[in-house]
């Protein structure tokens, strides 16, 4: 009995990479690889013909090399083309089921839905978590999307739904059989009829509502895996930006204050646009370039910058790529034409201000107990709106400017600093005229004034005074 047993868990190894512990030999390391180029970046193996008394078959030529490069660029690693250590972490990584780059040339057009109203029926539960928490799972991945676009999801208990989810182990009636514990969690389907939009879960995974299980026992927030899959199954690819919903591993997220990245955000939206009503003029005749143009509001966004402009918002991304979204799109409940905006980084929380009230987001909730007024902030009933907004991540201040005056704000000691406000042009000498908006940018300080733009140096002298489309060139 034991022998047997033992045969049978080394079939098993050869044939499941499993997800766990160290790797003990160089030639597991080689199986894992192999095995994750094969499922996820179309590795395929030309075979020579076996020869009598041979050791078996050899390859004609090694494509893995090239393979691996591929996955190493993918992911943003080093491309050498071997197996590294780095390399084999991010293959024993848990992971969706659909491939990086398998499909990207096949098709000339992205499979999309050509309506904006999709069912969804929930097959079966995972013996994991309640019922309820299961639905409540799914929809909320659902929204997720929908919020973002036109599309709406309707739950449907019996019949074919455009996006049937089941959970399934191992052979489950398509040509993808999952793989037991870890690795592979789920795969969803591009949009088309039959099996088309359907996502299946990897019920030998553990799923949960957003506790973990502690550390012996992965489990993964139910929510997130669908969300994701469910990207798949409105016709997105995965993505290579880290941080997006649709890079291809999984990363423990806390569900409650999980946002769409911007990069999902621009995939989706360039497939389902949003509808556009009485913003229809403003998006079509707003451009970035305009030398006239002149900004509600500036701030950076976990690594992005955003520019305010009614009801529309460009981000431009470390890589200098710019592209425009509707505010709500990306805020559902933040207001347009909004006066001002910072972000302060080490809370994790973008401001909004409008008129006597200000609005905090982490991603793109709104934070319990906002909006709020102005005095929240310390600022005196005189003060009828904030013209512009500043934090200094190094000094940990925020400037508040109103009129041709402006406030310090002390975001540790939440409160306002003594001797103020001060006169714009006391601090800020050469500044004429009232700001709109006012940015940090590589240490500088840049207040937007009219049509001109004015470089301050953290010490506060005078650099340069650029004209308003020198972040947003044509
Ligand atoms: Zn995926
Ligand atoms: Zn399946």
């Amino acid at each position: 009995m034991r022998r047997i047993h033992r045969q049978l868990c080394f079939l098993a190894s050869l044939v499941l990479v499993i997800d766990a512990g160290p790797i003990e030999q160089p030639a597991d390391d080689y199986g894992i690889a192999t095995n994750y180029l094969e499922s996820f970046y179309n590795l395929r193996y030309i075979l020579a013909p076996v020869a009598p008394g041979g050791e078996g078959k050899r390859p004609e030529e090694n494509p893995l090399p090239e393979k691996l490069k591929e996955m190493q660029k993918f992911f943003g690693l080093n491309v050498t083309g071997t197996l590294d250590i780095e390399t084999l972490e991010v293959m024993k990584k848990p992971r969706c089921g659909v491939p990086d780059v398998a499909e990207y040339s096949v098709f000339d057009d992205i499979p999309k839905w050509q309506t904006n109203n999709l069912t969804y029926r929930i097959e079966n539960y995972t013996p994991d978590m309640p019922v309820r928490e299961v639905d409540d799972s799914i929809k909320r991945a659902l929204q997720v999307w929908a919020d973002v676009t036109p599309l709406r999801f309707t739950r449907i208990y019996n019949g074919t739904a455009d996006i049937m989810i089941s959970f399934a182990t191992q052979d489950h009636g398509d040509a993808y059989p999952f793989d037991g514990p870890g690795r592979t969690l789920a795969h969803a389907f591009a949009p088309s009829p039959g099996i088309g939009g359907d996502a299946h879960f990897d019920d030998d995974e553990f799923f949960t509502l957003r506790s973990s299980r502690g550390n012996f026992f992965a489990s993964y927030i139910l929510f997130l895996v669908a969300a994701h899959e469910f990207g798949h199954s409105l016709g997105l690819f995965h993505s290579n930006v880290r941080g997006a919903l649709m890079f291809p591993t999984y990363d423990f997220t806390d569900p409650d204050r999980f946002s769409l990245h911007s990069d999902d955000i621009t995939g989706i939206q360039s497939m389902y646009p949003p509808v556009q009503t009485t913003t229809r003029a403003v998006q079509t005749t707003t451009r970035a370039c305009n030398f006239n143009l002149i900004l509600d509001a500036v701030t950076t966004f976990r690594g992005e910058t955003m520019f305010f402009k009614d009801s529309i918002f460009w981000h431009r991304s470390p890589s200098r790529s710019v592209s425009k979204l509707l505010i709500k799109s990306f805020w559902p409940n933040a207001p347009d034409n909004i006066d001002a905006a910072y972000e302060d980084p080490v809370q994790d929380k973008v401001f909004f201000f409008k008129g006597r009230q200000v609005w905090a987001f982490n991603g793109n909730n709104v934070e319990p107990g906002y909006p709020k007024t102005l005095r929240s902030f310390g600022l005196p009933p005189s003060v009828k709106k904030v013209s512009a907004a500043v934090h200094d991540k190094n000094s940990g201040k925020t400037l508040l400017f109103f009129d041709i005056y402006y406030y310090s704000y002390d975001e540790k000691m939440k409160k306002m600093d003594k001797g103020y406000p001060k006169r714009l042009k006391v601090g800020f000498p050469g500044v004429t005229a009232g700001i709109t908006a006012a940015h940090l940018f590589n240490g500088n300080i840049y207040l937007f004034s009219g049509t001109k733009v004015y470089e301050f140096s953290s010490s506060r002298n005078l650099l340069r005074v650029l004209n308003n489309n020198y972040f947003l060139p044509c």
